[in-house]
């Protein structure tokens, strides 16, 4: 599944090429979105802007319509400069917005549909996103809180499964989540009511660092969150340049313990940490009168 940054890189070029320009051609082999163009077209609207919203991508037009995407594990935008020749088949397109200088090409788009400022208020189908990592707006007191609060009302949630949650916190993707954890300290696997306000704060100012130094243009389609030593880092090898994400059974860069992975979750997504650098903590129900227990121990393979 295309991470966050990944979608936010695609609209942040869309909006450059296509954003306040005027439509002047839009197909699709999506009949749903067929008829509304038959019924409201698209040309002679304006590109207002560009945006992504965690993994989702909206372009809103002007006469209140927004197409919204989803690209799950399949689908891309695509740019192309008029008559340019495609890197895909015409049978993958799914939707083409034509300027007068750019095409933007939605190949392989599962989820794709029109809707109105209201009816994106509303749909349950497009998740109300969590504040979005990457956007101007974001503070890591309310990325925090927001967390704490979800904490609260899920007390025995797995952080990683939470981090991943984009109804929580919008944009971090399968690998942001092993990093993230790996960088505060954390043990993916510990319920929400045991993690600390620090910890909170500390994933959350960690989320926003890395995702923020990976949306610099120019900056490769990988994700890197680890830049020590360089003598072992010169490779271009993605995951040469994290910290655990795929690299199960291979020395922890910290500790030098083994780097564990696991599936978690429901959708049953693979996990990296490591057992020394991120411990695992435990919590029995305190009895009455008596002080919390607090187990530390690892976590098996
Ligand atoms: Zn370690």
């Amino acid at each position: 599944m295309p991470e966050g940054d990944t979608i936010y890189r695609a609209a942040r070029a869309l909006q450059k090429a296509i954003g306040g320009k005027v439509v002047t051609g839009f197909d699709t082999g999506l009949a749903k979105l067929a008829r509304v163009n038959d019924d409201a077209p698209l040309v002679g609207r304006t590109v207002e802007k560009v945006e992504s919203r965690g993994k989702w991508c909206l372009i809103f037009f002007s006469g209140d319509l927004i197409l919204v995407t989803h690209m799950l594990m399949s689908g891309s935008w695509h740019l192309y400069r008029t008559g340019e020749k495609w890197w895909m088949g015409r049978d993958r397109m799914r939707v083409v917005v034509r300027t007068a200088s750019w095409e933007a090409v939605g190949f392989n788009i599962p989820v794709a549909e029109f809707h109105t400022s209201r009816s994106l208020e509303r749909s349950s189908q497009v998740p109300k996103l969590g504040p979005d990592i990457l956007s101007d707006e974001f503070t890591v007191e309310g990325g925090a809180a927001r967390l704490a609060a979800y904490g609260r009302e899920n007390p025995d949630a797995e952080i990683a499964v939470v981090l991943l949650n984009q109804r929580v916190l919008a944009g971090l993707g399968n690998v942001y989540k092993s990093e993230v954890a790996f960088a505060a300290g954390v043990n993916p696997f510990r319920a929400m009511r045991t993690i600390t306000s620090r910890e909170m704060e500390t994933m959350v100012e960690v989320s926003q660092r890395y995702m923020k130094a990976n949306v610099v243009d120019g900056a490769g389609d990988g994700i890197v969150t680890y830049s020590g030593n360089r003598r072992t880092t010169h490779s271009s090898n993605r995951e040469e340049r994290l910290w655990v994400y795929g690299r199960q059974g291979q020395e922890c860069r910290r500790c030098g313990a083994t780097v564990m992975m696991r599936k978690q979750g429901v959708q049953a997504r693979s996990t990296y940490w490591c057992p020394e650098c991120q411990p695992w903590v435990g919590e029995l129900p305190a009895p009455i009168g008596r002080a919390t227990v607090v187990r530390r121990g690892k976590i098996g393979c």
